[in-house]
């Protein structure tokens, strides 16, 4: 039986320390895919194809041997595998990213706007999560009430289990979307979010669907410097940037066809 590693799948700090990269994500080049300094993720709202890392650069910072510069920690073992490199290794950690990350962030920030704003006030809102008929597919992520001190708080823990935040989320537009006006634009942040949720979250994408996937990132990460000026993009906003040199579905095929091809 031949057999050769395409990906490997992990949590963003699983990955980060068996690829050999940073295992701090506030380090100054905590990205697996790219060399971009961690203060220029905060205003970047696409990945920059003159800053991606490759075979090249990396060997170059393996010999450079500075974490901080680099944020390169060591060489990794799997680079001896004829078909794999650790920065052709595309999985990003969705749940991490967006489930427990950028979605109830930005959740919190739109709704603080949206209560300030005054259309709709926290109860209201608890008493249509609490209310709404989630059917039997939802029932078990049902979400929690939210606290008023979580509002005030969008860095810190959200009450909700990743599941559970995924499902109000999804529903959120079913549940208060009637009290939003058209043209609110924190609601066009969220609804962006879950455009790009829909496709992120999808078992399989074209290519045609990550360069869509790509465009409404950008989109939707410039409109939220856009709204929030006193605040920058975090790194897990950073690690939904697809990766504008190889798209992931094209860099496993390829690698998997090499090595079909050899075998
Ligand atoms: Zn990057």
């Amino acid at each position: 039986m031949r057999f050769s590693v395409a990906q490997f799948c992990g949590d963003n700090l699983g990955l980060n320390a068996l690829l050999g990269f940073t295992e701090s994500f506030s380090s100054n080049y905590f990205c697996r895919t790219c060399k971009a300094h961690k203060t220029t993720t905060r205003t970047q709202t696409k990945e920059d194809v003159t800053l991606m890392r490759n075979e090249v650069n990396h060997a170059e910072d393996v010999r450079h041997a500075n974490l901080s510069e680099t944020g390169v920690r060591r060489d990794s073992v799997l680079n001896n595998l004829s078909y794999f490199h650790v920065t052709h290794n595309q999985v990003a950690d969705i749940t991490h990213d967006l489930l427990e990350g950028v979605g109830p962030y930005e959740l919190k920030l739109v709704l603080s706007s949206l209560i300030e704003d005054k259309h709709l006030t926290l109860e209201k809102l608890n008493f249509r999560i609490t209310s709404f008929d989630y059917g039997f597919p939802d029932l078990k992520n049902k979400p929690s009430v939210i606290g008023k001190h979580e509002l005030k708080n969008p860095e810190g823990a959200m009450h909700q289990s990743a599941a559970q935040t995924w499902c109000l989320l999804r529903l959120l537009p079913c549940m208060i979307g009637d009290l939003i006006p058209e043209d609110n634009r924190h609601w066009e942040l969220l609804l962006l979010l879950l455009d790009c949720m829909e496709f992120i979250f999808s078992p399989s994408l074209t290519l045609e669907a990550t360069v869509y996937l790509a465009a409404i990132i950008d989109e939707h990460h410039s409109l939220f410097l856009e709204l929030y000026p006193n605040l920058h993009l975090r790194p897990k906003h950073h690690f939904m940037e697809p990766d504008p040199v190889a798209p992931p579905a094209l860099a496993i095929c390829s690698e998997m066809s090499k090595c079909l091809e050899k075998s």
